[in-house]
């Protein structure tokens, strides 16, 4: 059972605990060159537990909106490499080492792709940063590096990492280049399935047996989506050819910013609305709301 819930009333910023019950807002539901809305970064909430699921360019910036900053942000999940979900990490890691008395915040990542987020995206600004600091910095300099462990679950190969009450499972994706045909062909990408309640799928295009496996078993799910065919995302096309009973289930995010204005994006022939409730959706999700889980 979940509801859905105004945070922030009259200025206050967002609890960073519940009363014990599972909590997840989306601080951005926008697609990765929104304007109208934030990136699609999310914040899963139990207890006294946290973990931001990526922080892009904006996502310092969509703290701000709910009252937070990175400093307050104590564990982080980064799912892929695209600066809409890890642009805000230098940010992070600096304030946290320079700004914040050497506190490192919690980071959940697999070894093969620490090595690519460090070498290929954030050692340019984070590398060198000490007059004596005596060999190059490191990821495990910036963040306490914690280790999801591998499973096969539910007929798939997932990643396991439990952070106090939240569990977080973790599972492949293919999102790009656009011409990879399989997972393993892509760039690494994931989506979590959330304490076997809730699923995100992550960036990811249109892979029908992840939406049609977790509506078995997940309460909530949310799926990313382009308001385009062809890319790197599951089109609104593409998953509207999901049976009714899983579109049912589903919120869509990382949506551009026509989202509301079908006229633009939705074409006469595709037999379809434009409005995803009246399409048997559960809706477009919303940014800055909760979404509470009793
Ligand atoms: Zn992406």
């Amino acid at each position: 059972m979940y509801t859905v819930n105004e945070i922030c009333k009259n200025g206050e910023p967002l609890p960073l605990q519940t009363d014990g019950h599972l909590r997840v807002v989306f601080i951005g539901t926008g697609a990765a060159f929104a304007k109208r809305r934030r990136q699609s970064n999310m914040l899963i909430i139990q207890g006294d537990h946290h973990v931001l699921v990526d922080c892009g360019t904006q996502g310092p910036l969509a703290l701000e909106d709910i009252g937070l900053d990175v400093l307050q942000v104590k564990c982080y999940l980064p799912t892929h490499s695209h600066a809409d979900h890890i642009g805000g990490f230098e940010e992070i890691g600096l304030m946290n080492r320079y700004l914040s008395k050497n506190s490192k915040p919690e980071m959940i990542i697999l070894p093969d792709y620490e090595e690519d987020l460090w070498a290929k995206s954030l050692a340019g600004g984070m590398e060198y940063c000490e007059s004596k600091q005596g060999r190059p910095l490191r990821l495990a300099d910036f963040f306490k590096v914690q280790r999801p462990s591998a499973d096969q679950a539910d007929g798939g190969m997932v990643w396991n990492y439990q952070h106090g009450p939240i569990e977080i499972s973790i599972m492949r994706t293919r999102h790009f280049p656009d011409t990879a045909v399989r997972i393993e062909d892509s760039q690494w990408c994931s989506g979590v399935f959330i304490n076997r309640r809730v699923w995100i799928s992550g960036d990811t295009m249109f892979e029908p047996e992840y939406p049609l496996k977790y509506a078995k078993i997940a309460e909530l799910m949310f799926h990313d989506c382009q308001l385009f065919q062809g890319g790197i995302h599951a089109s609104y096309n593409e998953l509207m050819t999901l049976p009714e009973s899983v579109r049912k289930k589903m919120f869509l995010y990382h949506y551009g910013d026509n989202w509301d204005q079908p006229a633009s994006w939705v074409k006469e022939t595709d037999g379809f609305t434009g409005n995803p409730v009246e399409d048997g959706f559960l809706g477009w999700a919303e940014q800055q709301m909760a979404y509470d889980f009793s």
